[in-house]
């Protein structure tokens, strides 16, 4: 399996540095199996991942969000920016720019 797992926050994001739109965030905070979480939803939306490889019938339990993570990524020009993003019952609903930890 992977080292994390994938983030789409609602909206968009642009890079602190130089105002490029951010995409391909990453965090460490959830299952790291390369799962596809979309904010506003309970559970992984996908898996990028061979469909060889998916995870069969594993507990939804096992998908939980902690109530506080943060996700990171780089703008196409390298700068790195992160969001801090925080759970509502173990859904994702809200993110904000944040600096790097
Ligand atoms: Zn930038």
């Amino acid at each position: 399996m992977g080292m994390f797992d994938w983030y789409e926050p609602e909206a968009a994001h642009a890079c602190p540095e130089c105002d490029a739109e951010l995409s391909g965030w990453q965090g460490t905070s959830g299952p790291c199996a390369l799962l596809v979480y979309r904010q506003g939803r309970r559970y992984p939306v996908d898996q990028r991942v061979d469909p060889e490889a998916r995870l069969l019938a594993l507990r939804q339990a096992a998908f939980d969000l902690p109530a506080a993570f943060q996700i990171h990524t780089f703008c196409a020009n390298g700068h790195p920016a992160a969001l801090q993003c925080g759970c509502d019952d173990h859904r994702w609903v809200s993110c904000v720019p944040s600096a790097l930890r």
